[in-house]
């Protein structure tokens, strides 16, 4: 079952690495994984999702334009702290 785990994981962060790199290469196009809109030059940032389904981990970086990027950060900011506040 370890052993399983980490094969997994070093794959799937190989596959991570080689898509990126094609994706600068050949085109400069995304579309913002939050609001939708169809945005060229590079992503402003990406959210890391993390599924889990039986025994399978698998990885998401969708990304996200420069504004949306902006206020997700600074929502999980918010929240954290909110949640901070709340706990003491
Ligand atoms: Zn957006």
């Amino acid at each position: 079952m370890t052993l399983e785990r980490a094969t997994i994981a070093t794959r799937s962060s190989e596959e991570q690495a080689s898509s990126s790199t094609s994706e600068q290469s050949s085109t400069a196009r995304f579309v913002c994984d939050y609001c939708g809109q169809c945005c060229t030059g590079r992503p402003g940032g990406s959210g890391l999702l993390l599924w889990t389904r039986g025994n399978e981990v698998r990885y998401d970086e969708p990304p996200l334009c420069q504004e949306c990027a902006n206020r997700i950060t600074v929502g999980a900011l918010l929240r954290w702290s909110w949640e901070q506040d709340g706990e003491s």
